[in-house]
Formats: C-alpha cells, sequence, structure tokens
C-alpha cells in the first residue's frame, strides 16, 4: 500500500475511472479528491453536483459505470411522473436514488450547513473513507457562450446535446477564494494527480481559483496529469471543443503548456509517443502509457507510473 499523502482534481468522468480501482493502491486516509463544482445545478430546488456526485457513488460503488453518472440499475419514476404526469418539459435526467442524495444534500444545505461539510456528511454516510472536497463553498458557474445565448454546462451537453458552436467558456463567480480544507490539502500533499478530466470544463474551474493555482505553485508536491486527449481528440465529451473556443490546439501537448507552471509529469497515449520529444522544451516529464482506462489493472498501472517518478 502506498503511504503517501495523495491528492486527486477531478471531473465527472475521467477521473471516476482512474480513481474507482486506482485508489485501492492508496491509504485512503490520505487521499484527498477536490472535485470541480462548476457544473453544479438547480433541478427544481434540489441542489445537483454532478462532478461531486460522480466521485460519491464511485467510491460508494453505486456508480452506473456504463455513464459514469447516477446509480446503477436506479429507477426513473420522479422523471416520468414529471413528464407523462405533470406535463413538464424535462430534457435533465436524475435517477430516484440520485434525486435522494440531492435531496439530503438540499436539506443540509438549507439548515446553514455549507457544501464541505455536507459533502463530508454524505460521503460519511456512504461509508466512503477518502476526503472529497468541493473546490470552493460558494458558487461559480461554468457558462458557455454560444452564438445565440450563454448557457449552463448541463443545457450545453444534456439539452442541446453538445451541439452549439462555442465561443467561449467562463467562470462566473468569486474566484478569489477556496476552502481551508483544499488549501491544506494541496500543502501537504506528496503527490497531485490531475485525472484525465476536461481541462476546460472539469480542470478549468478549480484552476482558475486564484489561490488554489497559486497553491499548486507553490506546493512541494510532486504534480502529475494524465492526458485526456488522444491524438487530435479527446477521448469522449466536449473537451475538443471548449479548447478549440479557448484557441487551444488539441492535442496533449496543450494541457503540458496549460498546466506547465506546476506540472512535474504528464502521462499521453502510447501511440502518441513521437510528442515526446517536444517534452524538452517544457519542465514536465513526459511518458506514454495506454490511458484508456478500461481495466481495472490499467487504472492501477496508470497510478503505479506516476508513483515511480515522484
Ligand atoms: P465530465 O465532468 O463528465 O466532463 O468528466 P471529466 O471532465 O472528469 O471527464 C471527461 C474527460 O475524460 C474527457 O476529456 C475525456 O476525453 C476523458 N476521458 C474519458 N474516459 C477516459 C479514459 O478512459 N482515458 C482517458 N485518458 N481519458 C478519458
Amino acid at each position: 500500500m502506498i503511504n503517501k499523502n495523495i491528492v486527486f482534481l477531478s471531473g465527472g468522468t475521467g477521473t471516476p475511472k482512474l480513481l474507482k480501482d486506482g485508489i485501492k493502491l492508496f491509504d485512503e486516509q490520505k487521499v484527498t479528491i477536490i472535485g470541480n463544482t462548476g457544473d453544479d445545478w438547480n433541478f427544481y430546488g434540489l441542489y445537483v453536483s454532478p462532478d461531486i456526485d460522480s466521485v460519491l457513488l464511485t467510491l460508494s460503488n453505486l456508480i452506473d459505470t456504463k455513464k459514469w453518472w447516477g446509480i446503477y440499475q436506479d429507477s426513473f419514476n420522479l422523471i416520468d411522473f414529471l413528464q407523462n404526469k405533470l406535463r413538464e418539459q424535462i430534457w435533465f435526467n436524475l435517477g430516484d436514488q440520485d434525486a435522494a442524495l440531492c435531496l439530503l444534500r438540499t436539506n443540509l444545505l438549507n439548515h446553514g450547513k455549507n457544501l464541505t461539510e455536507v459533502t463530508e456528511i454524505l460521503c460519511k454516510k456512504l461509508s466512503i473513507i477518502p476526503q472529497i472536497l468541493p473546490m470552493a463553498d460558494q458558487r461559480i458557474q461554468t457558462r458557455i457562450r454560444t452564438p445565440t445565448k450563454i448557457m449552463h454546462l448541463q443545457e450545453f451537453w444534456v439539452k442541446y446535446k453538445g451541439k452549439p458552436d462555442v465561443i467561449n467558456v467562463f467562470f462566473d463567480g468569486d474566484l478569489r477564494v477556496t476552502t481551508l480544507s483544499v488549501l491544506e490539502a494541496i500543502e501537504k500533499a506528496d503527490v497531485i494527480i490531475l485525472g484525465p478530466s476536461n481541462p476546460v470544463s472539469s480542470i478549468g474551474p478549480i484552476l482558475a481559483i486564484n489561490p488554489i493555482r497559486k497553491a499548486l505553485q507553490s506546493t512541494a508536491a510532486f504534480c502529475a496529469a494524465i492526458s485526456p486527449i488522444i491524438g487530435t481528440d479527446a477521448v469522449s465529451g466536449p473537451t475538443g471543443k471548449f479548447l478549440r473556443a479557448w484557441g487551444k490546439e488539441i492535442t496533449p501537448l496543450t494541457l503540458v503548456e496549460m498546466y506547465q507552471d506546476f506540472l512535474d509529469l504528464c502521462i499521453i497515449h502510447e501511440t502518441d509517443k513521437s510528442l515526446l520529444e517536444n517534452f524538452s522544451s517544457y519542465e514536465t516529464i513526459g511518458i506514454a502509457e495506454n490511458i484508456l482506462i478500461n481495466s481495472p489493472e490499467n487504472a492501477m498501472h496508470l497510478i503505479k507510473r506516476i508513483m515511480e517518478y515522484c
């Protein structure tokens, strides 16, 4: 077992895939996951936190690993009733048990707890040992600017199926503050792993919070990232479209460029091996591996490779 203080920065798909089995290598008491809350969403008064929820459900073994959101074999009676009996126009999906989790979160928030405290309570109730920390307690929202309107990420991805052109992705909220818990976790960390999550809409909001970026720049921890991009495409999701909106090329090297102020190691895909020669212009080590996370062994192998270097 690896007995070090480990911090993961996570979105809702790529990093949970890595965490599901990768976490077994660590003393889980020493693992902290800092989750993106830029996608948090109010659904009929329910506080939904898609990325934090994916991490919570992954670490409690409840996640539907086909979709990487929601609970395995959940029912959808609530949505059905709203849509078919009450004739509401619903485009957002939320399973019944998933809704129960959000109901509890909302209730705790309404009783004055902050997001960090609420997430800690949910972890306890779900018997999750690692610490899961929202990137901030205040509301920071990821906004997608399209030619016709500015929309919430959920609206762009779920309602419009990621089809509109994207002019910009930006973050709305106070980016000057994070929580003490987040800063302490980064400060105490031996290793910080940026999982293969969307660099714009998942890792982007976390790094946009000034004190988090500064803490990463000054930490003594070894910082490693796994690319969510293979060749000139993201493995899944709107990463390519969002990077283009930020004027970035879709290549694993873009990650190194975006994180170069703190990144020590970047794992790219084995078919991108030829890009390793470009790493000499950065202070980041590059290695090539199979970064498609499709088995427990492969997730663990990627973690082991990072640990060999730190
Ligand atoms: P979101 O919150 O649902 O957008 O999820 P994340 O940001 O955590 O994950 C989406 C990113 O994960 C996308 O950029 C994908 O390219 C990447 N991704 C998904 N599956 C894999 C995988 O198996 N391996 C790697 N390397 N990246 C992946």
